[in-house]
């Protein structure tokens, strides 16, 4: 079926468009779940033949509280009239360009949204004649959808390089995310990337006005009576970054501008463009990014305690919390029934909730033995090298953890 069935709804060149878009929109991960190597990403999809998103660009986000969201992704333009070395959009790169009326894309997002196709959209665009024009092109998109079509669902909106402050301030207003892609991790990275772009005037800068806003002014100017969470992405393995590059820019992103979330896309090259013979990323080195930045994010870990090899890589082989408690935990494990929440959350296995149910477990009576701690959703097997427990080393089957 597919976008046949939206046929003789007067729309069909909407969606026409719309399965072009998917068509050479395959590189953005952005909000889309993270964190699994490639082949394994989850995307939204039905019944074979019935699957009303089939040809359409639709992903699953994973929302801060854990829900899952199917979203229409798409482009307002995928014209541009920048060269990024990378891109599949570049101005260079010869394919069919389609571009949407705001009012036309808003309209289909109603239409997507009315038949629980989708529960949100997320809106970028190629830079058609500025970031300033093209960016209020967005911002009309989603003021109609809101405005004239009432739509009450999820928007992520992208600011667009060089937006301004108004702008800015605007999509605040109306979108439950925005987001910058950085790109690279600095100037030097972003510039062997993408040459026309400027890294901290450019796209620094609106990630600081959004936090400039939110601390200043009153939540309940923002849509729903809060202001949007903001993310960024890093396109991995292109220029020869490393792992420690994207981490501080990263941690520094957390600090400063209270970003929700990176993500990080791992390099692929695409067809007629000028990277298109470089090697792809490695989608373990993906995989380990996200697990260092939650280290970073979630469990109070500094960025000198990742365990980064001597080029500032992390390693591929093994998930960096537990590179760090071999090195660390291995002679000195924690005693469970003693050791504070940051360093519970040290142990592998052992997360927030883990954390808390030990906490809140152990004011009752001490946990003992390795049946206690499974009782509470510890998985052993990854935490028993590391722990005491009433001052003894758990009794484990070796097998079980090595
Ligand atoms: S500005 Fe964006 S769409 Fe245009 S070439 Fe660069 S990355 Fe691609």
């Amino acid at each position: 079926m597919g976008i046949k069935q939206y046929q003789g709804a007067g729309s069909m060149d909407t969606f026409e468009k719309l399965a072009l878009i998917k068509h050479e929109m395959d590189v953005e991960v952005d909000d889309s779940i993270p964190g699994l190597p490639a082949g394994k990403k989850e995307s939204f999809s039905g019944k074979d033949c019935e699957d009303p998103s089939e040809g359409l660009p639709i992903s699953m986000v994973c929302l801060p509280n854990g829900k899952r969201m199917p979203v229409l992704k798409s482009l307002l333009t995928s014209a541009c009239e920048r060269n990024c070395n990378y891109c599949a959009f570049r101005a260079g790169r010869d394919f069919r360009r389609v571009t949407f009326q705001p009012e036309e894309l808003a309209q289909a997002v109603d239409r997507l949204t009315k038949k629980k196709v989708v529960d949100g959209v997320f809106l970028s665009s190629g830079v058609a004649a500025g970031g300033v024009r093209t960016e209020d092109r967005l911002i009309a998109t989603i003021e109609y959808l809101r405005r004239k079509l009432n739509y009450q669902g999820y928007v992520h909106l992208k600011l667009m390089p060089g937006v301004e402050f108004s702008q800015v301030e605007r999509a605040m207003q109306l979108a439950d995310r925005v987001s910058v892609n950085l790109e690279g991790p600095n100037t030097n990275r972003l510039h062997a990337m993408a040459p026309q772009k400027v890294f901290i005037e450019e796209l620094l800068q609106p990630l600081r006005w959004v936090e400039q806003i939110r601390r200043e002014r009153p939540g309940h100017e923002g849509w729903k009576g809060r202001w949007p969470s903001t993310t960024t992405q890093f396109v991995v393995g292109a220029v020869g970054e490393s792992d420690l590059e994207l981490l501080q820019t990263l941690a520094w992103l957390n600090q400063n501008v209270r970003l929700a979330r990176g993500y990080f896309s791992g390099f692929s090259p695409t067809p007629d463009t000028p990277f298109e013979d470089r090697t792809a990323c490695n989608p373990w080195r993906e995989h380990r990014l996200y697990q260092a930045s939650f280290l970073l994010r979630d469990y109070g870990f500094d960025l000198e305690e990742l365990p980064f090899a001597g080029e500032g890589n992390l390693p591929i082989d093994v998930d960096p919390k537990m590179a760090w408690a071999k090195a660390n935990l291995s002679e000195m494990p924690l005693e469970v029934n003693k050791a504070d929440r940051r360093d519970l959350l040290r142990i592998p296995g052992v997360g927030p909730v883990g954390a808390k149910a030990i906490m809140d477990a152990r004011r009752k009576n001490n946990l003992r033995s390795v049946e206690d701690l499974k009782n509470l959703g510890v998985p052993i097997g990854r935490a028993a090298p590391f722990i005491l427990l009433d001052g003894q080393r758990p009794a484990v089957q070796l097998g079980l953890w090595n």
